[in-house]
């Protein structure tokens, strides 16, 4: 059996790991790396439509392998056939992606149309509601929707055929709901992959039941994520939901939010602190339409959807700026019409400002600060940094850019985050519990770091460190 590490090798994402055994395999993964990414794109050094795969592969962003991609991406000046007529071939049966973080998925959106992706119910509705309310999509936002891809949907606890490998799935604790390890047994033995874990936050009883099948199911080897291998510092969500109703109490100004939209345990924290406060929540039509996904796939009650007290919709201002229907287009039209139709009364910028201590503004992407301006904050507001990781978001955060917006508004400004990830000592019980033969740190920039944890926690497990070039026998 052998892993290749096509990316999530000695960087945090970008997971593509291809599992071996007797000539057949399959990808845990096939996100994009953003390491590379920054490497060599940027805000305006993008790569040319026409030419994605070939950037991608020439940058190494992208695995050299023969028959992996879909042929419409092929550059027209014949590079990239060029290159991959001479690449080795790998017999793919199939993708299963642990969950909808893009630096786990979003390569997906280049692989040939006929390779079957196997992805957990959760992590699908909501990575095709994140496509589907895109502002600006490009082609690596295109997985799910206007695509005909063999999608195999499977459920914590599952067990599913991907050619000759039976995956077990099982749910774990991550900033985004339908998150899953996987343990997978190979004709020449068993492995399991973490995908990305936590132990810290509200459904770490999940990982729990992960580790649990682990050591019930037997494994040769574990695929563990070791993004904050080098640290000790632990907050959890319920110390970040304290902190948050410290922050929003007895205060009379705006509060604004800028948390990532896929993490539902932060929504909900924000939604607990601004209710003790007496405050609305108000999100946008994105986080709304993601809000209902988090509702019909269990994880969010009723009361907390749009137009039941706790929660508005804020109609940003877009085209006139006069908040004409007209204005909207594609899914956002549609789905503004839908809420109208309900009933729902919609908040507007000048709602804020004329009663900045009702409400508490909830932004996803750092372009929204250009909405505050508009709120008129006045002294007494507050500033709230709570979102992800970098590697998870869609865009990076542009902290510098922000900070001088908030100095402009004389707004004041927080940081207030629990991370999605295990610490050293979380990673050091998960590795205590399981103590599996052999160890492969994945997902971190400190594989290294690995040995002085097995020394303590497992002293009889052997550390494999993977190559990002090479093939490695476990
Ligand atoms: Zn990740
Ligand atoms: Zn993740």
């Amino acid at each position: 059996m052998r892993v290749r590490g096509y990316g999530g090798v000695g960087e945090i994402g970008g997971n593509k790991f291809y599992l071996e055994a007797r000539g057949e395999g399959l990808f845990l993964d096939f996100g994009i790396s953003y390491a590379v990414r920054r490497r060599y794109f940027g805000w305006f050094l993008r790569p040319k439509r026409f030419g994605l795969l070939a950037y991608l592969i020439a940058t190494e962003a992208a695995p050299l392998v023969k028959n992996l991609y879909d042929d419409e991406l092929l550059d027209p000046t014949g590079l990239t056939h060029t290159a991959l007529a001479r690449a080795p071939e790998l017999d793919v049966h199939g993708v299963v992606v642990s969950h909808p973080h893009t630096d786990h998925l979003g390569h997906v959106s280049l692989l040939r149309k006929d390779i079957p992706i196997h992805i957990g119910v959760g992590s699908y509705e909501i990575a095709k509601a994140r496509e589907l309310s895109k502002p600006a999509k490009t082609i690596e936002d295109r997985i799910f929707i206007d695509s005909e891809r063999p999608v195999f949907l499977y459920k914590t606890g599952d067990r599913i055929k991907v050619g000759p490998f039976d995956v077990r799935p099982i749910h774990v604790d991550h900033s985004v709901p339908g998150s899953y390890g996987l343990i997978i047994h190979t004709p020449e033995g068993s492995v399991a992959y973490s995908g990305d874990l936590r132990l810290h936050g509200p459904k770490s009883v999940f990982t729990e039941e992960f580790m649990e099948a682990v050591n019930l199911e037997g494994v040769d080897a574990v695929m563990m994520e070791g993004t904050r291998i080098g640290e000790e510092e632990q907050t959890t969500e319920m110390d970040v939901k304290k902190s948050l109703t410290t922050y929003v109490a007895g205060r009379r100004g705006l509060v604004a939010v800028l948390v990532g939209i896929l993490d539902y345990d932060r929504f909900s924290s924000i939604a607990s602190a601004s209710e003790s406060a007496g405050r609305t929540v108000l999100v946008s039509l994105r986080m709304a339409l993601m809000l209902e996904v988090f509702n019909r796939l269990g994880v969010m009650p009723r009361e907390l959807l749009p137009g039941r007290g706790k929660v508005e919709v804020y109609l940003e201002r877009k085209g006139s700026g006069l908040l004409d229907t007209q204005d909207y287009h594609g899914w956002e039209r549609e789905y503004l019409e839908k809420l109208l139709d309900k009933g729902l009364q919609l908040m507007t910028d000048l709602d804020v400002a004329s009663r900045q201590g009702r409400y508490t503004v909830i932004l996803n992407s750092p372009d929204d600060v250009l909405d505050l301006l508009l709120m008129r904050p006045v002294e007494d507001s507050l500033f709230i940094y709570s979102a992800s990781e970098p590697h998870n978001e869609e865009q990076e955060i542009d902290r510098e850019r922000i900070d001088n917006w908030l100095t402009l508004l004389g707004m004041k400004s927080v940081q207030v985050h629990a991370s999605g990830h295990a610490n050293r000592g979380e990673l050091e019980r998960i590795l205590q519990a399981t103590r599996p033969r052999k160890v492969v740190p994945i997902h971190t920039e400190n594989p290294e770091l690995f040995q002085s944890l097995l020394n303590r926690a497992s002293p009889r497990s052997t550390l494999i460190n993977l190559s990002p070039k090479t093939a490695t026998i476990i």
